[in-house]
């Protein structure tokens, strides 16, 4: 068995976020909702997103129907727990 970091439902990031089981994902660039408007962050770990270079932020990650964004690493860890599907 290869040495892998397994995530568990006790990992800090999960906070019931049930909503987002099966969710249609799309992988994009971030874009606020409204122009100036830069609120948005992960609906787990709260990395901030921001159009822009800023450190210890995300310029891109998975994003929901609904305009809720995913960072990568989060949809890496979590892509099984939650089924979650890509769209193309
Ligand atoms: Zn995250």
């Amino acid at each position: 068995m290869k040495e892998h970091h397994v995530i568990t439902q006790n990992d800090w990031r999960l906070q019931g976020q049930d909503w987002l089981r099966e969710e249609l994902l799309r992988f994009a660039h971030y874009r606020p909702r409204r122009v100036g408007s830069e609120h948005d962050h992960c609906e787990f770990c709260w990395v901030p997103f921001k159009t822009s270079d800023v450190p210890g932020t995300a310029k891109e990650g998975y994003v929901t129907q609904d305009s809720r964004w995913i960072c990568e690493t989060c949809y890496e860890d979590f892509k099984l727990i939650f089924d979650w599907v890509l769209e193309i």
